[in-house]
């Protein structure tokens, strides 16, 4: 769970910093853009973070039902998920083992668990042996979840995707991940779903539901654009496509957008699989030798392994009417 609802909000650049696409990329765009699923079979990992669930009114009641109507269109659709765990969102008085039973549903076949510390804090602000700490007191639910279930806790991620703001922290960090037995999940595509999250929540709390309707509607839209920004990124990174892996949340407007966004996705191409099958892909391999203060998709991360020049500043941005409701 975030501190804020706006849990990436701080993963990239300023959004001045990130404006002027490239005319290659804007070209590679429109054309992806027009695949059809006579092209070759395209997949994709999905991932959620987060979990047991963000909402501005974190009531058992209403995570219960965020996390049941997205867990039953996953499983309707047949799609395998990961499920990223603030352990912080358990520890609500008289809560914990119903919070956990939440959790527990995100296990069996298909679905699994991963660590995403336990009160989400970004190592560019903590120190290195506090974030540690943190790291380890988010396991100890999730880990006894997946034990139960035969399952092994192998996947972790960093809070807002921030992976050490310099090569000596980011390298003890990955030390220490390494030594825990942790492999750091990558992702490829995002859609700023935190921010559309937060503006559709409000507005259906306050019962305007035709401004719910329309930043639903712009969800999905952009949702397709990073997805097109993502594919003509890797063909221009790895001079092909790769399988790609979605980042998303718990919230409540997932939970509305999924069978929606399942059918676009499955529209250009997708089928839906495990995220060991998409890193099994040797463009996984790429090194992520990115540092900094943000916390970009690893396609932006290997770009610089391979010594391209970066399109950070090329990704899109959310309708400005959407950041602006955020700030
Ligand atoms: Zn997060």
């Amino acid at each position: 769970m975030c501190a804020p609802i706006v849990c990436r909000a701080k993963a990239l650049p300023p959004l001045s910093w990130r404006r002027g696409f490239s005319t290659a990329i804007a070209a590679c765009i429109a054309l992806c853009a027009t695949i059809t699923p006579a092209q070759p079979v395209r997949r994709i990992a999905l991932t959620f973070d987060d979990l047991p669930g963000v909402s501005q009114r974190s009531s058992l009641a209403v995570l219960d039902d965020i996390n049941r109507r997205l867990l039953a269109t996953l499983r309707i659709e047949r799609v395998p998920a990961v499920g990223f765990v603030n352990e912080r969102g358990l520890d609500v008085p008289g809560e914990h083992e119903a919070r956990v039973d939440l959790l527990r549903r995100w296990v069996g076949p298909g679905f699994t668990l991963g660590n995403h510390t336990y009160a989400h804090k970004s190592i560019n602000d903590t120190p290195l042996d506090a974030y540690q700490a943190d790291v380890l007191k988010g396991e100890v639910a999730t880990r006894r979840l997946l034990d139960a279930s035969g399952q092994e806790l192998v996947w972790f991620r960093h809070p807002y995707t921030h992976t050490g703001p310099t090569p000596a922290i980011k390298a003890s960090l990955d030390a220490f991940l390494n030594e825990h037995g942790y492999d750091v999940a990558p992702f490829t595509i995002e859609a700023a779903d935190y921010a559309f999250a937060a503006v559709y929540e409000r507005a259906l709390m306050a019962g305007e539901h035709a401004r719910a309707d329309e930043t639903l509607a712009a969800y999905l839209a952009h949702q397709d654009t990073m997805v097109a920004f993502g594919e003509a990124l890797a063909v221009d990174t790895f001079g092909r496509d790769i399988p790609h892996i979605l980042l998303g949340h718990v919230n409540r407007l997932n939970a509305d957008a999924m069978p929606e966004l399942l059918r676009r996705l499955r529209a250009r191409g997708y089928i839906f699989v495990t995220l060991d099958s998409v890193i099994d892909d040797e463009a996984y391999d790429t090194p992520d030798r990115f540092v900094g203060r943000y916390g970009p998709s690893w396609l932006h991360r290997w770009r610089v392994a391979l010594g391209k020049p970066s399109r950070m500043a090329a990704e899109p941005d959310p309708p400005a009417w959407v950041m602006k409701a955020i700030e």
